[in-house]
């Protein structure tokens, strides 16, 4: 009886034993539940923070991407702004050389005598861009009053279509007549023709040196009857004389003439048949 309260003791406290391990058992698991539980919260949480910190790296990312595309902008209108004052670098130049050149432009001022407007033509064009023309049309030497107003309004004509000033001393014959007198039998080209050069390149001196102007010439070389070298020697002799210098040519040369004919074509330019004074119109 004894042994058998031992057996049932024994198994009683086996039986609680076996209880207290299921209570344990089961605390255990709970415990581990808690745990996965508690695992499973924090890798939520660590997801959730590692999304927004993807999230603060893509913001980063993209506020790094404005910030370089900003820069770029920048740089570009940088270089904008660098091409345009190098643009206005390069006009200020231009400017400046324009002035330069302007400057560099300005001609010497040359009072130019002519006969008629024929013989004026071809000797402005040749000269035109060398000088600052004006022509003087003195010429007492024309036979009538009729043919000096004629040649002048044609001279005035022409000037206006070229754009060149003329200047004009009124009809007085009795200058040349005094000057030739003793001479009226020559022939043009004679003796008689160097005395009329110096009458009219003796007064254009004297105009050009009393105007101001830097230089006086003469387009009497420019006819094929006329001594170029003659004339050269007579206004070199005036232009000494009156302390201006006189500009040499022989406008006759490179088709001179002919290019005097073809411009007084084609601007419809009166053109006379005798030199000027009565003596040239006699034929012998
Ligand atoms: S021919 Fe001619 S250049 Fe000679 S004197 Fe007469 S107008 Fe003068």
């Amino acid at each position: 009886m004894k042994e058998f309260k031992m057996q049932n003791k024994t198994k009683a406290i086996a039986s609680n034993t076996n209880v207290e391990k299921a209570k344990e058992s089961e605390i255990a698991r709970q415990t581990n539940v808690k745990r996965t539980e508690e695992r499973e919260r924090i890798e939520n949480m660590s997801g959730e923070k590692l999304k927004k910190c993807e999230n603060s790296e893509n913001a980063s990312d993209q506020k790094a991407q404005k910030c370089e595309n900003a820069k770029s902008v920048n740089i570009a209108k940088a270089k904008e702004s660098e091409i345009d004052e190098n643009i206005n670098l390069e006009k200020a130049k231009e400017s400046k050389i324009d002035e330069n050149t302007n400057e560099a432009k300005v001609k010497p001022k040359l009072l130019l005598h002519s006969c008629c407007g024929p013989c004026s033509t071809q000797v402005i064009d040749f000269l035109k861009n060398d000088y600052d023309i004006t022509i003087y049309y003195y010429n007492p030497n024309i036979d009538t009053d009729e043919e000096f107003s004629h040649r002048l309004a044609e001279q005035k004509r022409y000037c206006e279509i070229v754009g060149v000033e003329v200047l004009e001393d009124g009809y007085n014959p009795d200058e040349f007549t005094c000057a030739v007198k003793g001479f009226e039998n020559e022939k043009e080209g004679g003796a008689r023709c160097p005395i009329c050069f110096a009458l009219r390149l003796s007064k254009t001196a004297k105009k050009a040196k009393a105007l101001g102007y830097d230089k006086f010439g003469t387009t009497l070389s420019v006819s094929p009857h006329k001594n170029a070298e003659v004339i050269n020697d007579v206004g070199f002799f005036m232009g000494t004389c009156e302390g201006i210098e006189f500009l040499e040519g022989n406008y006759k040369k490179k088709n001179g003439y002919k290019k005097s004919i073809e411009l007084s074509k084609k601007y419809n330019l009166y053109r006379q048949n005798y030199c000027g004074c009565k003596f040239s119109k006699r034929v012998d």
